[in-house]
């Protein structure tokens, strides 16, 4: 796993092309997920942007406040679709139903990253990858890798 680090933007690919290696080595029958926990400017939908970049998504990736979820395709052999999901405003896992949650999850090809993953937490496989972001300094950031 990705030894914790301290990383400025022009480093986050790198911790990203990382990061992509490890979701590779995960379980894929089923979707994979990676977990994003840090404060708001943390760097969460940074990251997953630099993932995109990394998974050639095609579509301008912007952060899914609103719309809770969106879902872009790749030109990546193994994660077909990435999935970015902020539940931020998801107040009850209840809420998932409508979204095609339990679907989405099932799907081997996908890639869903999740920005505050704590709240629907009930509703996640043990064990998923979580990365904590936090904020250094104005261009410095630290990543560390464990499991939720
Ligand atoms: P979050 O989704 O966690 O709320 P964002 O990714 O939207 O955070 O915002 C992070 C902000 O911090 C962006 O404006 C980004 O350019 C800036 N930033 C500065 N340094 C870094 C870094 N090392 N890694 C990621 N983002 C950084
Ligand atoms: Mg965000």
């Amino acid at each position: 796993m990705l030894s914790a680090q301290s990383f400025k933007l022009n480093e986050l690919n790198s911790v990203a092309t990382e990061l992509v290696k490890i979701l590779e080595g995960e379980n894929l029958k089923t979707a994979t997920i990676l977990a994003l926990e840090g404060d708001l400017g943390a760097g969460k939908t940074t990251l997953v942007q630099a993932i995109g970049g990394l998974l050639k998504v095609e579509e301008v990736i912007t952060s899914p406040t609103f719309t809770i979820m969106k879902q872009y395709k790749t030109a990546h052999s193994v994660f077909e679709s990435l999935v970015h999901i902020d539940a931020y405003r998801i107040d009850s896992i209840n809420e998932l139903g409508p979204l095609g949650f339990s679907e989405l999850l099932s799907q081997g090809n996908a890639l869903v990253c999740i920005e505050w993953p704590k709240r629907i937490e009930a509703a996640l496989p043990k064990g998923v990858i979580l990365v904590d972001l936090a904020v250094l300094d104005d261009e410095t950031r630290t990543v560390q890798v464990s499991r939720l």
